[in-house]
């Protein structure tokens, strides 16, 4: 197991946010080894004490259930080094003499990536040691193949295996459920285009931007979820089901379902002014228009809300849509999927709260015309989404880590819908915020094997 960790933007939204509280619920949990150490790395100047402050504020914020001492415990292994990563002298002091294996994150600004892999690499990392990279895994298929071939470089003999390229979504238990739910005999034997008319894979929020302008603004619903996280959610909920728990197996059943997928048709659209529909107690709260927000460029056209309509060429799907929807200021918090059984049966799975499953019964079975809903929680996740990936890290495994070339079928798919975007071939509609998402894109509506009322286009 590695026991060390270098943590190269120690400072920033995601280490205090997920990181730190991720850490501390392992080390509540056991599973940091005695002697585990945590560097944290920053530009700004700070003391160890001051650092470790501010990480036990964080840990306050949004670690509040871990206990005391297993706070204390987990700051008692943090130090703190100020350096600029963007130089490789600094890459090179912070690494310098270690011999055992050590994990070093990258939780940089994705712009500093290329500069630190290649200052690892010339630094060198004792065996067994890794190379971890946040999502976004570049910001097009050019510059994924470009960081994919820097870190085989970098890495070297190590390989593949060195590089772990961080989907956090991969680590809720939720989706290790739906794997294994997939698995139940009775399920199996219905998974596939015969028994399924389509499935839809949601991510929809009720919150709106939330001041997030400086990051989202450009970026968007299709490259901010749909690219990474739901690609890899489609991944699991069509592949043909490993035999082995061989992560090389895993990757290519993966593979083979990115590589089958084409999108048919598209939509895209941002928030008119409204009120917040969200259910956490937000609802009501009026917001203004997407454009009108602070810090956005109207020019740059982002869409809060984007759907795509996939078909897989393959025996088991050919034929059955598969709708990819995520969209911010939404009526309906809804992240998870639906499977819609020929003729109406629905079964729906819960994917980051509520984790609940429901299978919607209808017919004549039941002596009655109402549907029969069969509802159920899996038990509460043993461990949140990033700590799971940190074991995963720590551990040597793979089997949360998107892999090279996963990663970049992962942007030759969704190459073709930027470009008609882009081209203006698909228009930017809009929606007022709390609403159903634009009507052109049906809300929830079924689409019917042929993505009516969406913009279709030639796919390249
Ligand atoms: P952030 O809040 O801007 O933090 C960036 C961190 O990097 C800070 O600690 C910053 O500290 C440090 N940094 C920046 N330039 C540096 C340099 N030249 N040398 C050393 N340290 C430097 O960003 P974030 O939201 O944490 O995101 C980090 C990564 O996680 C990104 O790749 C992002 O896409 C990904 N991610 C974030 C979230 C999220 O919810 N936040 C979710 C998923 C993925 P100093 O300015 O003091 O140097």
């Amino acid at each position: 197991m590695i026991e060390r960790l270098v943590l190269l933007g120690a400072t920033g939204d995601l280490a205090g946010r997920f990181l730190f509280p991720a850490l501390a619920a392992l080390s509540a949990s056991g599973h940091l080894p005695e002697g585990f150490e945590i560097t944290g790395v920053a530009r700004q100047d700070l003391s160890e004490e001051a650092f470790r402050r501010r990480i036990d504020e964080r840990l306050t914020d949004h670690a509040g259930d871990v206990s005391p001492a297993a706070r204390a415990a987990l700051l008692r292994t943090v130090t703190y080094r100020a350096a600029d990563v963007s130089r490789a002298a600094d890459v090179t002091a912070v690494l310098r003499g270690r011999t055992s294996p050590v994990a070093v994150y990258l939780a940089l600004p994705p712009r500093l990536f290329p500069a630190v892999i290649e200052a690892v690499g010339r630094a060198g990392l004792p065996d067994e040691s890794r190379v971890v990279l946040e999502k976004p895994f570049g910001d097009d298929l050019a510059s994924a193949i470009s960081l994919n071939r820097m870190l085989a470089e970098a890495m070297g003999a190590a390989g593949e295996a060195a590089i772990f390229r961080v989907d956090h979504v991969l680590g809720m238990a939720t989706l290790q459920n739906l794997v294994a739910l997939r698995r139940n005999r009775v399920l199996a034997a219905v998974w596939d285009r015969a028994h399924i008319e389509q499935v839809e894979i949601l991510w929809e929020e009720t919150l709106a931007l939330e001041g997030r302008a400086g990051y989202y603004d450009g970026t968007g619903a299709l490259e901010d979820v749909i690219q990474n996280h739901l690609l890899q959610i489609l991944c699991l909920v069509a592949m043909e089901l490993p035999a082995t728990g061989d992560v090389g197996e895993l990757r290519a059943r993966k593979l083979d379902v990115l590589r089958s997928a084409r999108c048919v048709a598209s939509c895209r659209a941002r928030y008119g002014a409204g009120r917040l529909a969200a259910d956490d107690g937000a609802a009501g709260t009026p917001v203004p228009a997407y454009v009108d927000e602070e810090g956005v460029d109207p020019a740059r056209g982002t869409e809060t809300f984007a759907q795509l309509t996939l078909e897989l060429d393959s025996e088991r799907w050919r034929g059955t849509p598969f709708l990819l929807r995520a969209g911010k200021a939404l009526k309906q918090r809804r992240k998870g999927v639906v499977v819609r059984f020929r003729p109406s049966e629905e079964l729906w799975m819960g994917i980051d709260g509520p984790s609940d499953v429901a299978l919607r019964l209808t017919g004549g079975s039941f002596g009655a015309r109402a549907p029969v809903d069969l509802r159920g929680e899996p038990p509460a996740a043993d461990l949140p989404a990033y700590a799971r990936v940190l074991v995963d890290v720590l551990t040597g495994g793979s089997t949360l880590s998107v892999g090279a070339e996963g990663a970049e079928a992962a942007w030759r798919l969704v190459t073709p819908v930027v470009a008609a975007w882009r081209e203006n071939r698909v228009p930017l509609e809009e929606y007022p915020a709390g609403s159903d998402g634009p009507p052109s894109c049906h809300g929830g509506a079924r689409v019917s094997g042929s993505a009516r009322g969406v913009n279709r286009f030639d796919a390249v």
